[in-house]
């Protein structure tokens, strides 16, 4: 060990994390929690990572947008009082949904795709076989277009056919099952309030929190949990072998003024795109009068930022006729890697980078060993890293 984890009355070992978004502040939370002295240092001048939100007038998410109820890390978060208030879609809501199909805007989804989330979710499918290889023998090829298409704004991905049949078909089933209620939800006040609520509870416990602190050399005077992006932790572990495979998309949100035309989430079945009206669950991001919306579109291989707006463009075009004329701010952006992990066939999450890296260093974040969906294996990382560091310091569990 390259550090002395033995706590004298005099010197208590510390657990330093590195990276304060959702990932770093559970592992505080959780470390903190079970009576370990915490310090999380923070790069940026704000918490938060991918799950801030802009200021207000307009409280747009920059990465988290719906978080999943039908989760354990959710449930980790209500138990403390951290999700704070958030809106499930309401029958109404849920029945002015559209979905883009053979180019045009459906009010339902297609047979093929309920006979597979309803009738086919008996079917186990294997690691090792593409999603398009396995379902192919089970389903019409429309219904499993129809079905990555509607996993659009879970996989951030331009073929997410490709990907491993088991992973595809859990996602599928958890977000895309026709139910109601929907599993998905809204926190109010975006994720910044999450991320606030989380800050609060760990300075609560006694966690210190410094921002504007980048660390560029590990402690080793304490456990450490890095809790940075995988790009970051590489460079911060040194470590080439920290890769996986993770989506990408261009995103433009938009506010508008409203009109009596303008729809509600529109799914993309034929490209994958999504667009959301955000302030339709939650008015009070944007100001009386104005509308809020958030689109994505998964980049084709090669494909320009520009080209994938123009065809995100054509999504908005059905969800809120005329929308070019009535913006009244706007933003886009290209997210590349930044939407967690995806697996290959023959790869499962428990293949992702470990999270016990030995010596007493520990990796969370959204692509490593961890199970869930987007944030959920931040969440789920973070507090297995904070059982196994605390682990390391005996003298200061309660
Ligand atoms: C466009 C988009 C849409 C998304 N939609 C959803 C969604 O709808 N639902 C969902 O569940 N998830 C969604 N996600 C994923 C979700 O945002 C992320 O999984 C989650 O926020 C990742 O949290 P994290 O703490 O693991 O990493 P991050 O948020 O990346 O946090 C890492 C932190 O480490 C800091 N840091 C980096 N290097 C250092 C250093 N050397 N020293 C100190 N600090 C450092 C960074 O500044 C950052 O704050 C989305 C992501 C994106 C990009």
């Amino acid at each position: 060990m390259p550090f002395d984890f033995k706590v004298s009355e005099t010197r208590m070992a510390n657990i330093t994390i590195v990276g304060g978004g959702l990932a770093g502040l559970t592992a505080a939370i959780s470390c903190a929690e079970k009576g370990a002295r915490v310090t999380v240092h923070e790069a940026h001048s704000t918490l938060g990572g991918r799950a801030r939100s802009t200021p207000p007038p307009y409280v747009t998410n920059d990465g988290t947008h719906v978080f999943y109820r039908n989760g354990e890390p959710w449930r980790w978060l209500v138990e403390r009082g951290l999700a704070g208030s958030y809106v499930r879609l309401t029958w109404g809501e849920v029945m002015r949904m559209r979905f883009r199909r053979r180019g045009r805007l459906r009010s339902s989804l297609p047979a093929g795709y309920l006979r597979m989330t309803l009738l086919g979710r008996r079917r186990v499918p294997p690691d090792d076989r593409s999603f398009r290889d396995w379902a192919l023998d089970h389903f019409s090829e429309q219904a499993v277009n129809d079905s990555v298409g509607f996993l659009g704004p879970v996989l951030y991905d331009a073929d997410p056919a490709r990907l491993s049949a088991s992973f595809v078909f859990e996602r599928l089933l958890r977000v895309g099952t026709p139910r109601f209620p929907l599993p998905t939800g809204y926190v109010l006040g975006g994720w910044g309030a999450v991320i606030d609520r989380m800050a609060s509870r760990a300075r609560e416990l006694g966690v210190t929190i410094a921002t504007n602190s980048r660390v560029t050399e590990l402690p080793e005077d304490g456990p450490v949990i890095v809790a940075t992006s995988l790009d970051a932790a590489r460079a911060l572990l040194k470590d080439q072998t920290l890769q996986w495979e993770s989506g990408v998309s261009a995103l433009l949100d938009v506010v508008l003024t409203p009109s009596q035309r303008d729809g509600n989430a529109t799914f993309d079945m034929d490209e994958g795109g999504f667009v959301g009206h955000y302030s339709e669950h939650d008015p009070s991001l944007v100001p009386e009068g104005e509308t809020l919306w958030q689109g994505q579109m998964p980049m084709r291989p090669g494909e320009s930022k520009a080209a994938a707006l123009t065809r995100l463009g054509t999504l908005y075009d059905l969800a809120a006729p005329d929308w070019r004329d009535r913006i009244r701010w706007q933003r886009d952006y290209v997210s590349r890697g930044r939407t967690g992990a995806l697996d290959l066939p023959g790869f499962t999450w428990r293949d992702r980078p470990a999270i016990d890296r030995g010596d007493g260093v520990f990796l969370v974040g959204d692509s490593v060993a961890a199970p869930g969906i987007l944030a959920e294996a931040s969440i789920n990382s973070g507090r297995t890293a904070a059982n196994l560091a605390v682990e390391l310091v005996p003298a200061v569990r309660v």
